[in-house]
């Protein structure tokens, strides 16, 4: 069933969403390949959340075609469950379970993991170290800082080995310090392991240093999508030109 390691993990054709007959977004095309970081960037309202949910098949498009591991959804078909569990969203502010960090980490795990669940408690300890939180493996995750709790939500994505694992804005509520960690983790999950991550950030220094690529929404629209070091110094629209250098008010 998987589609040859040269096609694109993601590609979308003539992708829309309306809510409350508004065109929240219209993709023409899109292609995510397998293993790049893919930033989406642009002001507060420009369909970026909501293209995250369609990419984690939270909802369906309200019309056009998501191709995903060599398989074509359709607007229409419904929810496809099976590719929403290969991927998986961390959101700004996470919510997690009032028992411990380990018990958090391992939960998602095991309603994912069937029968799989002999080697449940040595990932879910190598996932801790991952994030560097073994030594609070038994803390009630209510003691936790806002950048423990979001490493926590990491380890929880991480430890499902999604096929795509999908950001929002997971650093914006965050002290500097805390910004960097998340950030490294991200980077080592990216060089090490060869995810494929969807980051959506307000920052762009953010996306400059995680980036590969980097795709500029507007109103709903891809105004531009480069590789991060053209997008950042020889933007081809305007209106990237603008966003890169702080004009665009938002
Ligand atoms: P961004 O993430 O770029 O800030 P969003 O994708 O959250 O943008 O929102 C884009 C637009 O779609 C906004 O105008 C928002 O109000 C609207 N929108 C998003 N989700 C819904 C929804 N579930 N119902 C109605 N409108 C929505």
């Amino acid at each position: 069933m998987n589609s040859a390691p040269s096609e694109p993990l993601y590609q979308l054709r003539q992708v829309s969403k309306v809510y409350n007959g508004r065109q929240t977004l219209a993709v023409d095309g899109l292609e995510i390949a397998r293993g790049e970081v893919l930033a989406l960037v642009g002001p507060s309202g420009a369909g970026k959340s909501t293209l995250l949910r369609l990419l984690n098949f939270l909802e369906e498009p309200t019309a056009g075609t998501i191709r995903f591991d060599g398989q074509s959804y359709s607007a229409g078909q419904g929810v496809p469950l099976r590719a929403r569990r290969r991927v998986t969203t961390v959101f700004q502010r996470p919510v997690l379970l009032q028992r411990t960090v380990e018990a958090n980490v391992a939960y998602g795990l095991r309603l994912r993991g069937g029968r799989q669940t002999a080697d449940l408690a040595q990932r879910v300890a190598r996932t801790l170290e991952e994030v560097g939180l073994t030594a609070m493996a038994r803390a009630p995750a209510r003691t936790l800082s806002g950048g423990e709790a979001q490493r926590v939500a990491l380890a929880r994505a991480m430890v499902l080995a999604p096929d795509a694992l999908l950001l929002d804005e997971p650093t914006a509520n965050l002290d500097p310090y805390n910004v960097g960690l998340i950030e490294q983790i991200v980077q080592r999950l990216n060089r090490e392991q060869g995810a494929t991550i969807v980051l959506v950030t307000h920052n762009v220094f953010q996306a400059h240093r995680l980036a590969t690529r980097v795709a500029l929404l507007l109103e709903g629209r891809i105004v531009e999508v480069a590789g991060a070091e053209r997008f950042f110094t020889r933007p081809q629209d305007p209106r990237t030109a603008a966003f890169v250098r702080g004009d665009m008010v938002y």
